[in-house]
């Protein structure tokens, strides 16, 4: 093969050190791409691919290298699209000017970026976060790192014994990475690679035990977080510091320049939230819905009603972990509740931070050394929001409040600073001047006058050379040959100075130049060079100076987050009716009309019905509940479960009056999984999924089991039903509350046998053929399931109806039994009994030891009344 050109050998040199990046090499004003990356980016970015001879005498065709590129303005778009496609790409620049550059000009890669490092907004969602994460794992246990770049917000937690696996999985369901990087340990587990790449999409790569040493571990947090934060890590668990020490070194290897701004790590121990594994968050619909996956019906969309990025990022992470010390909860619900008391403060503090802006990420960019002039003007009216923002939240004498008024920094010198030196609309790039306010320095002023008013300095010189020399006709001209000249007339030529030097003789007279002129002249020509230089200079002087000051806003930031966050579950409570829970850990869910925040948002034409919940510690643990498919049983099971979750989220609840003891974890198994992708069986699905919350549940969950056993013959589902439930009941075996919503009205007679369970059933009313959906849960078993009336509303062919009709009758007279077993005589709920099971609802539900005799004598006329 022939010898390679310089550049092509400096080409492949940097290429060896990044094989698995898309190499973006900078060629003039263009990144070019060669071999692989060319015919690679070509097909991703539709990109016209050429080819080049990288030898250097003239090559028979197979010898030329394929490549393609593209403008460096415009890389930024290109860049997104190959990051949103999982790639990585490494970004090379002319490390001089290549004007001025002897030989090959010296390049290098300035930057590698990657899915979970970009920072660039095009490339991110304003009201998430865009995490990587470290995971280190081993036989004893694992950790498990995560930084959001963009904002420098770190988190770290650790786990240790046999379930870390699931636990780390769980975790990551917090964060939904977007890049891992992981040790050798947990690269070599497939459960963990498959939910990265399956749902989380996530790009993956072996850190190699390299990256994950403790001893460069340690060194790392604490020269990045400080001691203190150091300290805070727990000792003789070092899985956490390794995790934390792979992220750090994935970062510094693919950043290369300051990372001041993560300096704040939130180190946290499994318990201060609770875990929600990942059927938990999908079924739940917490952030996104199951079937669209769109943030528009989830209970996100309900609850968001943020006014600035930062705000919505913080109050998704509280609906991603909700949490669990009633202290914690009971701090943020007061804080919403004197939101809500107070309408006027809660209105001025949400104008106050409409269109504040992403103080966050903006500081990001400032220490990142990538902001530009808007950023900072941008900076600026966000921090000029502030003193009102402070002033309103001192009115307020709630305790997470005021501590918010004292974390809140107005950081007037900050933005005097900016607005001191940066104009008010300062140009999209900052290397083409206009950025610096007139007026804030001397020498920017000086040059830009000689700029504007090139033609009028030499003016002014030729009157005064004029003067001078009293020579009338004196002129300043320009020509390209000699620049400004002056012209005397063959007149006046003895009265020409001798400082004067004659350039050129015309026909009428002479052409002179002085060394003044010369230097006007020079200063005319290079201002407009100058003055850009000198306005970089000044800009980045005051960017690193605002990078200094990075953990002041940062803090500010927060505390803005967290008030936006705040007022919006107070504005959400007060729009939709929503009441502050009791929250404590006597183990009780009680709520009284309680509503499902979603459906209720939904429903348009109709209203929806509102239902009562009773779990208690002894009595009432597990609920059986039947009813005809759509009657709405596992929107009412759903609804007790975002209850519960809302309450301990810190925000208020749809309901009339809610008490919640604390549950540790919530579970779901709910209707269709979609995990049928991955080759198994609903049924083998369904029951991995029960395999797994039996496993992991304790008596202080709360269990959603949706129709058990559904995916085989009806002897053996019922038999799984009923034996799940007698596990989940039995207070020896788990005993945790459990909402069991069947089919199989045969468990029903369970309420007889097993302690603490209890029939309910959601009431439907027969008018002749059809039936009435109430929505209302009574209690006691359904008395049949009306699977044909439903499949008749369906919009099932009358044919079909009736003669499924005839069969069904056959089939009970066949076995001389119904097959489904009646409960009531009739088999017609009416109104009347569901008035009789609300008042012993009501009941069975009173404590009379906390009841005043007034209120006794009220809860009796009450129940009379509904007889
Ligand atoms: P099931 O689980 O019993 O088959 P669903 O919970 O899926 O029934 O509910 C069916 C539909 O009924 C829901 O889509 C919802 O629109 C409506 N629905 C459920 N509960 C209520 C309610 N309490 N009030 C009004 N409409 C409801």
């Amino acid at each position: 093969m022939a010898e390679l050109t310089p550049m092509m050998k400096q080409y492949l040199e940097i290429k060896k050190d990044n094989p698995d990046s898309i190499l973006f090499f900078r060629l003039g004003d263009f990144y070019e791409m060669f071999a692989d990356d060319a015919k690679l980016a070509s097909k991703e970015l539709d990109l016209t691919l050429t080819s080049r001879d990288h030898g250097k005498n003239a090559k028979p065709e197979e010898e030329r290298v394929p490549m393609c590129g593209i403008p460096y303005h415009a890389s930024e778009s290109y860049i997104a699209r190959l990051i949103a496609k999982g790639y990585k790409v490494a970004i090379c620049e002319q490390m001089e000017d290549p004007a001025t550059a002897k030989g090959l000009v010296k390049r290098d890669i300035i930057r590698v970026v990657t899915p979970g490092t970009v920072i660039d907004a095009a490339c991110l969602d304003d009201k998430s976060g865009n995490y990587l994460c470290g995971i280190y794992l081993d036989s004893q246990g694992g950790g498990a790192a995560f930084c959001d770049l963009s904002t420098g917000e770190t988190h770290l937690t650790a786990f240790s014994g046999k379930d870390t696996l699931t636990h780390i999985i769980n975790e990551l369901g917090r964060f939904s990475p977007a890049e891992a990087i992981l040790s050798d340990g947990a690269f070599s587990e497939k459960a963990l690679t498959d939910v990265l790449t399956d749902k989380f999409h996530c790009r993956y790569e072996n850190g190699g035990e390299r990256r994950f040493r403790l001893a460069e571990a340690e060194k790392n947090i604490r020269a990045q977080f400080g001691e203190e934060a150091f300290s805070r890590l727990p000792a003789g668990e070092p899985a956490a510091a390794m995790a934390l020490g792979g992220l750090l070194n994935y970062l510094y290897e693919t950043q290369k320049t300051d990372l001041s701004h993560i300096r704040e790590l939130d180190y946290y121990r499994q318990g201060r939230f609770m875990e929600l594994d990942l059927a938990a968050r999908r079924n739940l619909e917490l952030t996104e819905t199951l079937r669209s996956k769109e943030k528009k019906g989830s209970l996100l969309w309900v609850l968001d009603k943020t006014k600035t990025p930062m705000g919505g990022r913080m109050l998704r992470s509280w609906l991603e972990r909700p949490l669990l010390s009633v202290t914690d909860i009971d701090r943020r619900s007061s804080a919403v509740a004197a939101l809500v008391d107070d309408t006027i403060r809660r209105e001025e503090l949400i104008a106050g931070m409409t269109g504040l802006g992403d103080m966050e990420r903006l500081i990001g960019r400032i220490v990142y050394g990538t902001a530009g002039g808007r950023d900072l003007t941008s900076l600026r009216a966000a921090m000029e929001k502030l003193p009102n923002l402070k002033e309103q939240l001192s009115g307020f004498s709630d305790r997470r409040l005021t501590e918010l008024t004292a974390e809140l920094d107005t950081l007037d010198d900050i933005s005097g600073d900016i607005a001191a030196a940066i104009c008010d609309e300062p140009p999209f790039s900052v290397r083409e001047g206009g950025i610096i306010r007139d007026g804030f320095n001397e020498e920017v002023d000086r040059l830009r006058h000689i700029l504007k008013s090139g033609k009028g300095v030499m003016a002014e010189m030729e009157a005064k050379e004029k003067e001078k020399t009293g020579i009338r006709t004196l002129k300043i001209g320009y020509n390209k040959v000699f620049g400004y000249y002056i012209e005397v007339s063959n007149a006046f030529k003895e009265q020409v100075p001798e400082t004067y030097i004659r350039k050129q003789t015309l026909v009428n007279g002479e052409r002179f130049i002085t060394q003044e002129l010369k230097d006007l002249e020079h200063e005319i020509l290079t201002a407009s060079e100058r003055v850009v230089a000198l306005e970089y200079e000044l800009f980045s002087a005051l960017r690193q100076q605002i990078a200094d000051n990075a953990g002041r806003i940062q803090k500010t930031a927060a505390a803005v987050a967290e008030c936006d966050a705040l007022c919006s579950f107070a504005s959400v409570a007060v729009h939709n009716n929503f009441c502050r829970p009791e929250v404590d850990e006597s183990g009780v869910i009680e709520i009284r009309e309680g509503r499902h925040p979603v459906v209720e948002k939904v429903l348009k034409d109709s209203l929806f019905v509102p239902n009562d919940t009773f779990m208690g510690e002894k009595e009432e643990r597990v609920a059986i509940i039947t009813g005809p498919n759509m009657a709405g049983k596992s929107t009412y099971m759903r609804q007790v479960a975002l209850i519960v979750l809302m309450a301990q989220m810190g925000s208020f609840v749809p309901a009339k009056y809610a008490h919640i003891g604390v549950v540790d974890r919530i579970f779901t198994r709910i209707g269709a999984s979609d995990d049928l992708s991955a080759g198994q069986s609903t049924f083998m699905v369904e029951m991995t999924e029960v395999s797994d919350i039996l496993h992991q549940a304790t008596k202080n969950s709360l269990l959603i089991l949706d129709e058990i056993g559904r995916g085989t013959s009806t002897f053996d589902g019922m038999a799984i039903a009923r034996a799940v439930l007698e596990y989940c009941a039995d207070k020896k075996t788990l005993g945790a509350k459990t909402l069991f919503a069947t089919h199989y009205h045969e468990l029903t007679e369970m309420e007889n046998t097993l302690p603490g369970t209890v029939n309910y059933n959601i009431a439907v009313k027969r008018r002749g053929e059809d039936i009435i959906f109430l929505r209302k849960i009574i209690p006691g078993g359904a008395d049949r399931s009306y699977g044909i009336e439903v499949a008749k509303l369906a919009g099932l062919p009358e044919k079909v109806v009736q003669r499924a009709k005839v069969i069904l009758k056959e089939l009970e007279d066949e076995n001389g039994v119904q097959y489904v077993a009646a409960r009531k005589e009739s088999d017609q709920v009416s109104l009347d009994a569901m008035s009789e099971g609300e008042v012993l609802d009501a009941i069975r539900r009173c404590q009379p030891d906390t009841l005043t005799p007034i209120e006794a004598m009220g809860l009796l006329y009450e129940l009379k009344q509904k007889l």
